[in-house]
């Protein structure tokens, strides 16, 4: 494995009879233990009068259960919040790169002891089906395992230093950095962004994401568990617009590490170009946003990869990822099979309660996105051709039905704007050049993918996909920590790749010393 040492976290094998059952018996304990009694609060390590703002977090797939009251912070809790990060900081920051590594790895080891706990939250947080929120802790544990293997690797770059002179190049850590994760991968996410703040000593303002406030705690008990020292990371709980701006805008804040929506996200970059006088940091944006991602589907394709990989991209977690693929496009020779196989195949889904192991597919995230996913469906029936929609559960939940059109409009918002749900659009091309322009016809840069054996096709749409992840043969969506280092560019994002070797380099100054001897 590269770099040395580091592996790749395992899946529950829920296939074992044995694993399926425990994960089942553990969905039975946790689930009475989330209700409107369950308050998280504001932590900061140290006692805080409450707001007395509060908001609920409920289960998707039953909108009438209550899984927890949260604490909206309030700006004394805000002000409270980065003056604890500001002074655990510099102690935190002299800490030695190992010693840091190893509050990492004993966060992962946390991470393991809890995993069917954290998936049971997620199931019923998120509304996930088992083998996503089994994904996203596997995820969350790669993180902290490769970032503690890459922050100990720094700091021995070699510069030039010539006879009478030695020049050093070090990493300084920059601050307080705010965290603003988006609720799809409740854990894996706020995980990668805080795990690389705090391994470069930097203390973390962890503001989670509305909808997934449980799964986020976890995050704080890792590393209180590891030993990380009180205030060098706090929750703050509360709504974006409101807690997460101020966060945003607050002058002693140096670094931003966002992953959301791109609407969000520009917003973030144009607050934090904002210098109030007397600030002494620019503030850095790490941010990643949507994609628009389409799938090739070229005349030689194996249909027997290509479906169940447009599928699975296109219906995993109901689309809810940003690199979901919401447009196929398929060479007009094979795009009559293709099209029915698709349809088929859809129709297999297993759409349900993510309580149950079989379930392939559950809600989406709450009441507004399940609005604005059927408004688009709605709106995108005139204009575009229906081919598929599944039948939705009966359930009291915020559920979307599969939906597959064909012949989209290509000026339409179907088309053009990020869904996030479990919509796909079919089209036909020409051949294999007019498909890589259509691929490549969206403002976004994240994710593309295509199906070919054809190893001259393959070559020619990598050199020219606009994507920041380009996969072959295979879904586009799942990238794993070290193996396949994620993001986009374009409209998809700035910074370097989340799990990749250049990542941690975002969150330290660097700084050469210099010495005539
Ligand atoms: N890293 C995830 C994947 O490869 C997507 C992350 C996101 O949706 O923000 O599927």
């Amino acid at each position: 494995s590269y770099p040395e040492g580091y592996a790749h976290e395992p899946t529950t094998e829920f296939r074992h009879h044995h694993e399926m059952r425990l994960q089942g018996e553990t969905i039975e304990r946790i689930a009475p233990t989330l209700s409107s009694a369950n308050k998280i609060r504001v932590s900061i390590g140290q006692t805080l009068p409450e707001s007395g703002q509060w908001s609920i977090s409920v289960n998707p797939t039953d909108s009438t259960q209550v899984l927890a009251t949260v604490e909206e912070a309030s700006d004394e809790q805000v002000e409270a919040a980065i003056t604890a990060a500001l002074k655990a900081q510099p102690s935190w920051a002299h800490a030695s790169l190992t010693d840091r590594a190893t509050v990492l790895r004993r966060a992962a080891a946390y991470l393991r002891s809890h995993r069917l706990e954290i998936n049971a939250v997620e199931i019923l947080e998120a509304g996930k089906p088992w083998l996503e929120a089994d994904n996203d802790i596997g995820e969350a544990i790669d993180f902290l395992e490769y970032y503690a293997i890459w922050a100990e690797r720094l700091g021995h770059e070699r510069l030039d230093s010539p006879a009478g002179e030695t020049n050093q190049l070090r990493y300084r850590s920059r601050g307080v950095t705010v965290v603003i994760p988006p609720w799809n991968f409740p854990l894996a996410i706020p995980m990668g962004m805080t795990a690389a703040a705090i391994v470069m000593g930097n203390s973390v303002i962890l503001k989670p994401a509305e909808q997934t406030p449980i799964t986020a705690r976890y995050i704080v008990q890792a590393f209180e568990h590891a030993g990380l020292p009180t205030g060098a990371l706090c929750l703050v709980t509360g709504r974006g617009e409101t807690v997460g701006a101020k966060l945003v805008r607050h002058p002693q804040v140096s670094t931003i590490a966002f992953t959301g929506s791109r609407a969000v996200g520009l917003d973030i970059i144009e607050a934090a170009s904002q210098v109030v006088p007397g600030q002494i940091s620019l503030k850095r944006v790490i941010a990643e946003m949507g994609g628009k991602n389409a799938i090739v589907v070229d005349a030689d394709a194996d249909l027997d990869q290509a479906v169940p990989g447009v599928i699975y991209s296109a219906f995993g977690f109901a689309g809810q990822k940003c690199s979901a693929c919401s447009r196929v496009i398929v060479h007009r020779q094979i795009f009559d099979a293709f099209v029915d196989r698709l349809a088929l195949a859809a129709g297999t889904l297993i759409v349900g309660d993510p309580r149950h192991a079989a379930t392939q597919m559950g809600p989406v995230v709450d009441d507004a996105a399940q609005k604005k996913i059927l408004g688009m469906i709605e709106e995108g029936k005139s204009g575009s051709e229906l081919l598929y929609q599944g039948a939705l559960p009966e359930l009291n939940g915020y559920f979307v039905p599969p939906t597959i059109f064909i012949n989209p409009d290509r000026q339409s918002a179907l088309y053009r704007e990020e869904i996030f749900g479990p919509v796909l659009t079919v089209e036909r091309a020409e051949d294999l050049d007019d498909a890589i322009w259509r691929a490549n016809d969206t403002i976004y840069a994240l994710t593309q993918g295509i199906f070919s054996r054809s190893a001259k096709a393959i070559a020619r749409a990598a050199d020219a996909a606009r994507a920041g992840n380009f996969y072959v043969n295979r879904g586009i969506t799942g990238a794993i920590p070290g193996r396949h280092p994620f993001g986009g560019f374009g409209n998809s994002g700035v910074g370097f790749k989340a799990g990749g070797p250049s990542y941690l380099l975002q969150f330290a100054d660097q700084q050469v010393i210099s010495e005539n001897l």
